[in-house]
């Protein structure tokens, strides 16, 4: 991809709009950076984007921006049916997404991952197998860090893994990975999209430019990721929690194995890896397979999986206080993924969940508080709710404890109520706008409390 004497607009401030706006105009185009909120609602450092000379344009987005631009690169966060996109459409202007551009740039493969649940964890792992091949693999896309920069940073003889929602692959029609990993489709985001429908079609963006000498890995468990396998252009590797299969990845008496043209490898048991629940292991297998697909020997695969640490607020071991393990699952802001969390543990739960409430069923949550939580601590806004909710449920109200807007309260009473063998887990099944900025802040607080425990 050439950039030289290029005239770019990116539309949309943000970690990959800047990135990719610094990396066209460091390798010679005229960029101008247009934002449709006002400056002083921007919360990134603008100065070195000034420095280097990229046009920063605030405010009501006029056609006139598109005079002259040769090439429109949008943020992930900025949908296609905004005017100023629809307008370059009109005039034929080339648009595109930093990770198409990033794609274009790349002198090494891309392994792509997407799906409704589990990029991140998969994506992180994924980059770890990568790595034992390929020191300088880069990993990067919605998972925070801009794949552009990650790209140019893997140069050749390597590769990159990249986390790609389906937002990023709306104005996307030339990225093309060596291999692509399609986790799950559950309905989200259908509001951005329209439909599911149209969310599934955003997912199968990924892989529709493949060939042959490609590889697509899919969940054989999930009707709508099984089904792709029929407008796949390169060869389909499944994965399956459930089911023995003649070739792919998959769970065999208690072991991830991979059978694949006639040999089958076991690469560690189920009960070895250090991230828990069913649907872990669903993403071990997924990165196992994508790892594979991408020439890592099966030994190493196996140890990977098997020292690889939970990503960060999820389900993440925070400390063992009196023999008590306790958990950081901020990350759940919704009932289905703190459903996941409470799957993953057998029983005897101290759980601490509330928060900004979404407002979401919680018959099927509160069924699994009464069979595995032996103590539920309530925060924040949705504690009325959840105490009905779980009262309705048939769990008793002597083992419901209010902690207001304080999570040091909850920890103190999970503190004090807590023995051999129960377990804390901070699972909410709410997002964490009532107490905090989000759930990174969420997590943190609670680690740095249970911390203090051992002091
Ligand atoms: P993402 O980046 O797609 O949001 P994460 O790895 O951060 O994925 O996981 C987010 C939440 O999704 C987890 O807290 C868990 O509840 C749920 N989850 C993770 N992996 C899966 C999976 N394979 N299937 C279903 N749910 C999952």
């Amino acid at each position: 991809m050439d950039f030289t004497n290029m005239n770019v607009l990116v539309v949309g401030v943000g970690i990959s709009g800047n990135a990719v706006a610094k990396v066209a105009k460091k390798m010679g185009a005229e960029v101008t950076l247009s934002d449709s909120k006002a400056e002083a609602d921007i919360k990134y450092d603008l100065q070195e984007l000034r420095d280097i000379g990229i046009k920063l344009a605030f405010g009501k987005q006029d056609n006139s921006l598109l005079d002259g631009v040769d090439m429109v690169i949008l943020s992930p966060a900025v949908p296609v049916r905004v005017p100023l996109v629809q307008e370059a459409y009109k005039r034929n202007i080339k648009v595109t997404t930093e990770v198409e551009v990033a794609y274009k740039l790349a002198k090494s493969p891309i392994l792509a991952v997407t799906g409704t649940n589990g990029k991140t964890t998969t994506v992180t792992l994924l980059g770890q197998l990568m790595r034992t091949r390929y020191p300088n693999a880069g990993v990067g896309g919605n998972i925070g860090i801009p794949l552009c920069e990650e790209v140019l940073k893997a140069g050749e003889d390597s590769c990159t893994v990249a986390e790609i929602s389906s937002y990023q692959m709306e104005a996307s029609s030339e990225f093309n990975p060596h291999v692509a990993v399609v986790l799950n489709v559950t309905p989200d985001h259908v509001v951005r999209h329209g439909s599911l429908e149209v969310y599934q079609q955003m997912k199968e963006k990924m892989f529709a430019n493949q060939s042959p000498e490609d590889y697509l890995v899919l969940n054989y468990d999930d009707p709508k990721t099984r089904g792709m396998a029929e407008r796949a252009k390169g060869q389909v590797f499944f994965f399956s929690r459930q089911e023995i299969l003649k070739e792919g990845a998959f769970l065999a008496e208690g072991w991830l194995t991979i059978s694949w043209q006639g040999q089958v490898c076991r690469l560690c048991r189920a009960d070895e890896l250090k991230i828990k629940g069913g649907h872990n292991i669903e993403n071990a297998l997924a990165a196992a397979a994508a790892a594979f697909l991408g020439g890592v020997r099966i030994p190493k695969i196996g140890e990977v999986l098997k020292a690889f640490e939970p990503v960060e607020h999820r389900i993440e071991p925070v400390a063992t206080v009196n023999g008590v393990p306790y958990y950081n699952d901020s990350k759940a802001t919704n009932t289905d993924s703190a459903i996941k969390a409470l799957e993953s543990f057998d029983s005897h739960l101290i759980l601490i969940a509330g928060g900004d409430d979404k407002h979401t069923d919680l018959t099927e949550f509160m069924t699994l508080v009464k069979a595995k939580v032996d103590e539920l601590i309530l925060v924040g806004d949705a504690t009325e709710r959840f105490k009905e909710a779980a009262l309705a449920n048939g769990y008793e109200a002597e083992h419901i404890h209010e902690a207001g807007y304080s999570m040091e309260k909850a920890v103190e009473i999970a503190h004090n109520i807590s023995g051999i063998p129960q377990t804390v887990l901070l699972s909410p099944a709410c997002a964490s706008f009532d107490m905090y900025t989000g759930f990174e802040e969420r997590g943190r607080d609670f680690k740095r409390l249970v911390k203090d425990l051992l002091k």
